[in-house]
């Protein structure tokens, strides 16, 4: 709620910055007073503040592909929101606590410090679960959701970014998950969610399947593939961290000078 308030305030001060650079053009075609150099003070000074609203409206985000110890698992919906809610699925908010928890459980067999937006059925606004992503430092974000079509015959994984430097870590999650088989590519996509736009590290939202459709559905429904879910993609994150061929191997993901954490600063 504060954070909506300060950006609405940010907003109209961009919108007044706006009108005062058109009123000094106006200005300077009828009074030729107006001194040249004042023209491009004021100039500069509306570039830096348009510049510095974009900045605020969504945040710079940290490079942390290769650095990051701590994983930040968000589990979608929960509480009053059910998420996606199908006759051949569980609703989708208690299917993605379920992977999520899988996927933190994976993460912590790895070495990796991992904090989960929630977990239990609760609601958690989306804005907060950001905010606890951008806390965490040297961090990754990822968001566990199932998806949902009134067309029962389409399904398969989708993997989401926004940032740009988020977008090896979603190509990799997407690959593993395709090894599943029997799997459908629905692509890697750029998205505007509210999660990853208001991430500072390098943020990603994986859609597990349609709950929509039936096989979908009724493996959503089985532990066994919620484990094999869980597997794929913590897979994909020690590989993102560490390269190939480390995944169940915690001794050998951690490098040797790293005892107390120090090496894997950003
Ligand atoms: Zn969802």
């Amino acid at each position: 709620m504060v954070f909506e308030f300060a950006t609405a305030q940010i907003g109209a001060a961009c919108v007044f910055v706006f009108r005062k650079k058109v009123e000094s053009k106006n200005v300077l075609r009828i009074e030729v007073r107006v001194s040249r150099t004042l023209a491009s003070l004021l100039l500069i000074a509306v570039v830096f503040a348009l510049a510095s609203c974009r900045t605020v409206s969504t945040p710079a985000v940290s490079n942390t592909s290769r650095t990051f110890s701590t994983v930040v698992v968000d589990a979608g919906h929960g509480g009053k929101d059910n998420g996606a809610f199908r006759r051949y699925g569980p609703p989708e908010k208690i299917a993605a606590l379920d992977v999520a928890t899988r996927l933190a459980r994976k993460l912590r067999e790895s070495q990796f410090k991992v904090v989960m937006t929630r977990s239990s059925d609760v609601f958690i606004p989306l804005e907060e679960r950001a905010a606890i992503g951008r806390a965490q430092k040297n961090s990754i974000f990822v968001s566990i959701h199932f998806n949902d079509s009134s067309r029962r015959g389409i399904r398969g994984f989708e993997t989401y970014y926004h940032s740009p430097l988020a977008y090896p870590l979603a190509q990799r999650i997407q690959n593993h998950l395709l090894t599943i088989s029997g799997s459908v590519n629905r692509g890697v996509h750029h998205a505007n969610f509210r999660v990853l736009r208001k991430a500072t590290y390098p943020s990603v939202l994986v859609e597990c399947g349609f709950l929509s459709n039936r096989g979908e559905g009724a493996r959503a429904r089985a532990a066994g593939a919620r484990e094999l879910l869980a597997d794929k993609i913590a897979e994909a994150i020690v590989e993102e961290r560490y390269g190939s061929g480390v995944y169940h191997a915690p001794a050998n993901a951690i490098p040797p000078t790293d005892s107390a954490g120090s090496s894997v600063e950003p």
